[in-house]
């Protein structure tokens, strides 16, 4: 029956990282809990039925956002506030604190947390499209220590990352980077994501020498229009250059998704048409 009401669990509050990697061990069903704006909602539909919770809120460390060999490494557990409005993440890398300003809604970002976004892997989410753009990485905790996981390798399609059981996302990192831009078409009613398309440009002497174009919502996980950005390097970054390479973005797509919001052919549209605002964006700020 349709109750609203999740199934029994257990509540675990741990105060270390080792304590709640051990709680998580020691029961295949137990869930860690971040926010819970994606989790609580499934297990009140039954969804999600874990046997416990292990509650990160009170592990010390886990909320910081530093500088790290040049780039931003930001905790899983910073909400999406806090990295819209860290002046660090601003420094750094600015896409990303703009990228989490625009989440949801105001409730949603004072609760909802980086770590706990990336480990879910919704297909609406942001944080994929624009970790992959910008080369970024997950830092994953376990019971054999931690080890660094590549933002193409982690996201691995829909709700589906390269995490292990019990493992925990612990930090994302990023390189430095000014020349990006990520746009997005939200849903009117959740604010999720139904398109976003990331961005990045490097640029000398006003011509491009590397460039990035990633695409999400339209598959699972985002795709990188590669031969879109790579036609653009070594030009300026024309109205006519940057209009071509929003053309080849279809290519990057063979299987565009759709529900009853968008179609995959709208929403194969909308990547076309935000690749060409992004790059525009992106050029002006590398400039
Ligand atoms: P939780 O709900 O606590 O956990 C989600 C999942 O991740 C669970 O399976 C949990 O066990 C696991 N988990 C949590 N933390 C960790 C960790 N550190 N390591 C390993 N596993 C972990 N997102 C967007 O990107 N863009 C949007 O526009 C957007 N709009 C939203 C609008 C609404 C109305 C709502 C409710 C959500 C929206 N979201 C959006 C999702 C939001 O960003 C959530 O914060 C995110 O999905 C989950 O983060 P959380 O901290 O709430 O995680």
């Amino acid at each position: 029956m349709y109750t609203m009401r999740p199934a029994e669990f257990e509540y675990h509050q741990p105060t270390s990282l080792d304590e709640a990697i051990s709680l998580l061990g020691s029961d295949e069903e137990a869930r860690p809990l971040a926010g819970g704006h994606s989790l609580l909602p499934m297990m009140k539909l039954r969804l999600a039925m874990p046997t416990a919770l292990v509650d990160l809120s009170r592990i010390p460390g886990l909320d910081e956002i530093s500088a790290s060999n040049g780039g931003l490494k930001v905790g899983a557990l910073t909400t999406h506030s806090a990295l819209a409005g860290s002046e660090v993440a601003i420094g750094i890398a600015p896409v990303l604190p703009e990228t989490a300003g625009r989440i949801g809604d105001r409730q949603v970002r004072n609760c909802g947390t980086v770590g706990g976004s990336v480990a879910h892997a919704d297909p609406g989410a942001d944080y994929p499209t624009v970790l992959k753009a910008l080369g970024g990485t997950i830092t994953a905790t376990g019971k054999d220590g931690e080890r660094e996981i590549g933002a193409d390798d982690f996201f691995r399609g829909i709700f589906e990352t390269a995490l292990d059981p019990g493992e925990l996302v612990t930090s994302v990192k990023v390189p430095g980077t000014s020349g990006a831009a990520y746009l997005k078409h939200r849903h009117p009613a959740s604010g999720y994501t139904i398109v976003g398309v990331a961005a990045v440009v490097t640029a000398e002497g006003g011509n491009c020498t590397a460039a990035r174009l990633t695409i999400g919502g339209v598959t699972s996980p985002p795709v990188h229009a590669t031969a879109a950005a790579e036609s653009l390097v070594g030009g300026p970054g024309s109205e006519e250059a940057i209009a071509a390479a929003a053309g080849k973005v279809a290519e990057a797509i063979p299987h565009a998704m759709g529900d009853a919001y968008a179609s995959g052919e709208y929403r194969t549209h909308l990547a076309k048409v935000l690749a060409a605002r992004a790059l525009t964006e992106a050029f002006e700020r590398a400039a």
